[in-house]
């Protein structure tokens, strides 16, 4: 009852790992190939209900280029929620994600909810216990494991670090909304 509690969410991760995508399949409904990057930073906002409440996420999209890096503050500085993705198929971004978190814990509000994102799982063809495990994320792709940067070092990073962890596909759709009502739980009721 009454209005939905106005939640601010930021996305952080270096350029090209899908952050755009990401919010856009979650506000959307869609998927566009090789849209154009974001400059500065894109608002957006989407609902979501839980059990007991309905969150408005109130959606920054930062740009993820260096140049970009010193106005990230603007954006974090106020949120209750962050979201950092890195790329599956390039291990470097865990790195720059890695950053972003360690930056977050300094910077940002101490009881902000953080998720840890590993974006275009549907690049990865991983093999477990002699089944494809990622079915439900398998787009058409190509017949190689793009995978750099395995599941379970990513997880064990993340539980180290408190954070939530999901492996997502915007392309796909797989784990995109349960990414997002992961962090609408986790957010503290007033
Ligand atoms: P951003 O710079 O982090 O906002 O990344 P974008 O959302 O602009 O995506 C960068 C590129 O990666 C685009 O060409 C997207 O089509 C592609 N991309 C984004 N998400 C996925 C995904 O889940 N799977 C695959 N295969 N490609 C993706
Ligand atoms: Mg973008």
């Amino acid at each position: 009852t009454g209005k939905p509690k106005q939640v601010k969410l930021v996305l952080l991760g270096e350029s090209a790992v899908g952050k755009s995508s990401l919010v856009l399949r979650f506000v959307n409904r869609d998927y566009v190939e090789n849209r154009e990057p974001t400059i500065g930073a894109a608002f957006l906002t989407q609902k979501c209900a839980t059990d007991d409440r309905t969150i408005k996420f109130e959606i920054w999209d930062t740009a993820g280029q260096e140049r970009f890096h010193s106005l990230a503050p603007m954006y974090y500085r106020n949120s209750q929620a962050a979201i950092v993705v890195y790329d599956i198929t390039k291990a470097s971004t865990l790195d720059k994600a890695k950053s972003w978190v360690k930056e977050l814990q300094r910077q940002a509000n101490t009881d902000i909810v953080i998720a840890l994102v590993g974006n275009k799982l549907d690049l990865a063809k991983d093999v477990v216990e002699g089944q494809e495990e990622e079915e439900a994320a398998v787009g058409e792709s190509t017949e190689e494991n793009e995978r750099q940067v395995p599941k379970e070092d990513a997880q064990a990073y993340a539980d180290e670090a408190g954070l939530l962890f999901f492996e997502t596909s915007a392309k796909s759709a797989y784990n995109v909304d349960t990414l997002f009502a992961a962090i609408a739980k986790k957010i503290p009721l007033e």
